[in-house]
């Protein structure tokens, strides 16, 4: 298999999505599919192929609870295809009852990617009206500009004080060349993805591209750092119950070896919160704690170390290895505590963030993710803005699509005879993917029908892209008319769009 770099700001294509679930431990969505409410088409085609601890989502979904969805776009060029499966997304969430939040990222758009003001005005608007006309409803959700949303800013301020250079180094890249502003909008980015959670913690869900995984690692990381402080500062120096005492001793239970290959840092979290927590009325022994603690220290264990084990595994997985060695052997005293008190972790999670939010704290859970596999280009090879045969526009002209449609690249074979006797690539066919992607809408009997006349050599490529090139067209009529549409709404919904 290929390497896989994940780059948010890369020209990243993602060979192998294999890789992506062995690698960096994003999960298989087929997994719980059966978990979530109606699920969405993309979801059922296996386009949404991957997660990142979706389940609290599903479940809150499943249960009318609070859950919240957000995704943020880069106003780089016109809203294409491509972006049409993150709106789709947002608005699927919405419909099954999530808070959604859209939007606009043009610190990033400006710091990252060098784009002009007048350029990110100009794009802005034009990603908000397609999210409406695709349905997005305005008065149940949020949209915003990164940079005149004050909170989020004092959100990021304070989040960028538990985030430092040499972690940006190890997950970016980033080098002493990097300008300042572009580590500013990555701790905005983080503010974005846990703005939702700011009046109250809720399992909340980015729907993105797997090369922002990286993204929505460090924001897991960053949730559970502020909320682990907060909780092992409660837990310090407030009055609790000895019932509550023994809720968040529940955490102990994290440190299980099974748990460090999905989340390694948290373990050294733990430590830390051992380390200020009051042992004694635990039934954890100082000597206990220390020799954790020393191993944990010979084992050159830092707490922003963990993270570089996705990009150097070698050199951490040793240290690892010690590591968990040593806490298989303080283990026992833990699960003792923990049996007296026949408690669950999801209720001592849930009365530690009480906890911390009586406090003043912000209780975050830590952000879930989706993945969508990214779209072929019509002309193959990647589907980028920048090349404009690549993708359709939602601007695009209605007949323009259609002849772009027309003139794609497809999984055909040499000649008619050679189809009918051998079938046609379905699985390697931009035009399948549009069938599927976008063109057969919820009709699961349809996307499959066009898959099965394909490779069983019943449909050749000629009629097939006209059949594709007459819906893209209609599609594209058809959004372009509700674009005009909802242009009132947006002026009305006051929603500062200009920088
Ligand atoms: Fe692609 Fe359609 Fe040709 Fe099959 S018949 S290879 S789906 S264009």
């Amino acid at each position: 298999a290929d390497d896989v770099a994940l780059d948010p700001w890369g020209s990243s294509s993602v060979s192998d999505y294999r890789n992506l679930f062995e690698e960096f431990g994003i999960e298989e969505f087929d997994e719980l599919l059966e978990e979530v409410p109606n699920p969405h088409y993309l979801m059922r085609r296996g386009v949404i192929f991957g997660h990142r601890d979706y389940r609290p989502v599903a479940e809150a979904l499943q249960n009318d609870e609070p859950a919240a969805v957000l995704s943020g776009f880069m106003p780089t060029g016109d809203p294409h295809i491509g972006h049409k499966l993150v709106f789709d997304e947002i608005i699927w969430h919405q419909r099954q009852g999530a808070d959604a939040y859209a939007l606009i990222a043009d610190l990033e758009a400006n710091s990252a990617r060098g784009m002009s003001w007048a350029e990110i005005d100009e794009h802005a608007r034009d990603y908000l009206l397609s999210l409406l006309a695709l349905g997005f409803d305005l008065e149940e959700g949020t949209l915003y500009r990164q940079s005149t949303n004050r909170e989020l800013q004092d959100l990021a301020f304070e989040l960028g004080a538990d985030a430092n250079f040499s972690e940006f180094q190890a997950i970016y890249g980033f080098d002493g060349e990097t300008d300042v502003s572009h580590m500013q909008s990555v701790v905005t980015q983080m503010a974005d993805i846990l703005y939702p959670q700011l009046e109250e913690p809720k399992p909340t869900v980015i729907p993105v591209g797997p090369d922002q995984d990286p993204h929505v690692r460090l924001a897991r990381d960053l949730a559970e750092r502020m909320r682990f402080f907060k909780v092992s500062d409660a837990y310090a120096s407030f009055e609790l119950e000895p019932e509550e005492r023994a809720l968040v001793a529940e955490f102990y239970e994290r440190l299980d070896p099974a748990d460090f290959d999905d989340d390694d840092l948290r373990c050294v979290h733990v430590a830390e919160a051992l380390e200020e927590t009051p042992l004694s009325e635990l039934g954890v022994s100082a000597d206990t704690l220390s020799s954790v603690l020393t191993k944990l220290n010979e084992a050159g264990m830092e707490p922003v170390r963990p993270r570089t084990r996705f990009f150097d595994r070698r050199a951490t997985d040793d240290a690892f290895d010690a590591l968990i060695d040593a806490i298989e052997g303080e283990k026992r005293v833990y699960e003792s505590h923990i049996d007296a008190f026949e408690l669950d972790l999801a209720a001592a999670e849930e009365l530690a963030r009480e906890v911390e939010v009586d406090n003043g704290g912000y209780g975050f859970r830590p952000p879930s993710s989706i993945y969508h596999r990214f779209m072929t280009g019509l002309t193959g090879g990647k589907m980028s803005s920048s090349i404009p045969a690549s993708h359709i526009s939602l601007l695009d002209d209605p007949e323009e699509g259609y002849d772009k449609v027309k003139a794609a690249t497809t999984g055909g074979r040499e000649t008619a005879e050679e189809q009918r006797e051998k079938g046609g690539k379905a699985d390697e066919c931009p035009v399948y993917e549009l069938y599927a992607y976008l063109l057969a809408g919820d009709d699961d009997e349809f996307a499959k029908r066009v898959y099965d006349e394909c490779v069983g050599g019943e449909r050749l490529c000629g009629d097939c892209k006209e059949q594709a090139a007459q819906l893209m067209k209609e599609f594209l009529e058809e959004h372009q008319e509700k674009r005009d549409e909802v242009e009132e709404l947006l002026e009305a919904a006051d929603i500062e769009l200009e920088s």
